[in-house]
């Protein structure tokens, strides 16, 4: 079987080493001069296994108003003309019933604990460098109703194997001396243990190099497909700008928030948007002992702090409506002056700054499955804040689908309708 993987980032790159380690012919197509280098590149580096619950949440609903028309919200909606704009919005409000977020945070669990082994089952066969670690996530509330309201989560999760553990402002700065700069503004926080980090564009480029190497995989950079070619209902060729055609028996799409753009040349709507966040990387020894060992959140201002090998990662924000990934100085300035007030010991003045946008559907449910445009067109796209953390499990699911072999866990949830 040869199978040409469009795109690569975390998704496809993930993709693209499944098949091959499962003996199939690959061919991963890139745009870019390498890998990783667009959503993948510098995002929060959480593998938050246990933290999969959707944006879309009745209890986000009363805080629309805030956060939209409040500056200094973590969210920030930017209105347009654009009906996909609206009925992507639509249906994020639908998403928001309780009874849909518990599906998607039960699905999601089992995709993400999927990823996790086969993330531990890869790095066992094949070790690769990416600043990995298992230093456990604290996810810390300056509210206490929502501290009381976690705890409802702890307990929804701990039946889908979730070890988690609620902490008072005492236990919490046990655990973790730098939260001591919150002081009274802590109220608790919500501890997982088992959480782990990662450099998510060092892992890609590392899988990239080693599908490289392998004997039945061609990587191919610089390589933009400019539209897929249809016969009857199959697909027959990816082509590229330049006019060639990369022939395979199935294709993946796995092109990120591009993806979009691609399956409209076969007349697939596919339901993503692009949510902005934004991440500053701060050198470790620009602030040795001040910043937090163990993950932590912000909760209600939706920071989290991570440190990853050399760097604290600080990730942020979801701005909508934007439509590129570029960085808006006043955002940027905004998470700066968030973070220098919570942690002033970190120095944002030496932090490297990115933003990129996380490829969402409204319910927070990657689409994992065929597509309906072709009988040999899958999709892998729509993983939104969580991609790193489940690219694994949605690359063995998928190829387990297109192979026809048992799959691992229930793939009705992500298929695409
Ligand atoms: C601020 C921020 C923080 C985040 N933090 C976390 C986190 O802590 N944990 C977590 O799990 N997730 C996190 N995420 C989400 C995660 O980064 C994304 O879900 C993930 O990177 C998406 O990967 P992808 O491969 O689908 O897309 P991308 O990384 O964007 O890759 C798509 C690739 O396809 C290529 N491509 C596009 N079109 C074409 C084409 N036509 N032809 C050829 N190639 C093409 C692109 O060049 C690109 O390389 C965060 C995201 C953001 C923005």
């Amino acid at each position: 079987m040869h199978v040409c993987i469009i795109g690569a980032g975390i998704i496809g790159t993930s993709t693209a080493w499944q098949f091959a380690r499962q003996g199939a012919r690959v061919t991963l197509i890139e745009a870019s001069s390498g890998a990783g280098l667009a959503t993948s590149y510098a995002n929060g580096g959480q593998l938050s296994y246990s933290y999969v619950a959707p944006l879309a949440e009745p209890g986000v609903l009363p805080y629309l108003p805030k956060w939209l028309f409040n500056g200094e919200s973590p969210l920030r909606f930017r209105p347009r003309l654009d009906p996909h704009q609206w009925r992507w919005c639509l249906a994020f409000m639908l998403a928001c019933r309780s009874s849909q977020v518990k599906d998607t945070t039960a699905a999601m669990l089992t995709l993400s604990y999927l990823s996790r082994d086969t993330l531990h089952q890869w790095m066992n066969e094949t070790p690769i460098s990416f600043h990995h670690k298992t230093n456990g996530k604290l996810i810390a509330y300056r509210s206490p109703a929502l501290v009381k309201k976690a705890r409802k989560l702890v307990a929804y999760q701990a039946g889908y194997g979730a070890q988690q553990s609620v902490l008072n402002r005492q236990e919490c700065i046990a655990l973790e001396p730098a939260l001591g700069e919150l002081g009274e503004a802590l109220a608790g926080a919500v501890y997982t243990p088992g959480e782990e980090v990662g450099d998510c564009h060092l892992l890609t480029t590392g899988l990239f190099n080693a599908i490289s190497r392998h004997s039945a995989a061609v990587v191919r950079t610089g390589a933009h497909v400019r539209k897929l070619i249809r016969s009857g209902n199959r697909i027959v060729a990816a082509e590229l700008d330049s006019g060639e055609h990369i022939t395979a028996d199935h294709f993946v799409v796995a092109a990120g928030m591009a993806s979009r753009r691609l399956l409209q040349t076969v007349n697939e709507e596919a339901m993503l948007y692009g949510l902005k966040g934004y991440s500053l990387s701060i050198p470790m020894s620009d602030a040795p002992g001040a910043a937090p060992a163990i993950s932590v959140t912000d909760y209600e201002r939706r920071i989290v702090y991570a440190p990853i090998g050399p760097v604290m990662r600080i990730a942020a924000m979801v701005d909508m409506g934007d439509r590129s990934a570029d960085i808006n100085p006043q955002r940027i300035a905004l998470l700066k002056r968030q973070v220098n007030n919570t942690f002033p010991s970190l120095d944002t003045a030496s932090a490297t700054e990115w933003a990129g946008e996380r490829p969402a559907t409204p319910t927070g449910k990657p689409i994992i499955g065929r597509s309906h445009a072709a009988e040999n067109l899958w999709l892998n796209i729509g993983h939104g804040a969580l991609g790193f953390t489940v690219a694994c499990g949605s690359a063995v699911l998928l190829q387990a689908l297109v192979s026809g072999q048992p799959v691992p866990i229930n793939a009705r949830p992500f298929a695409s309708r």
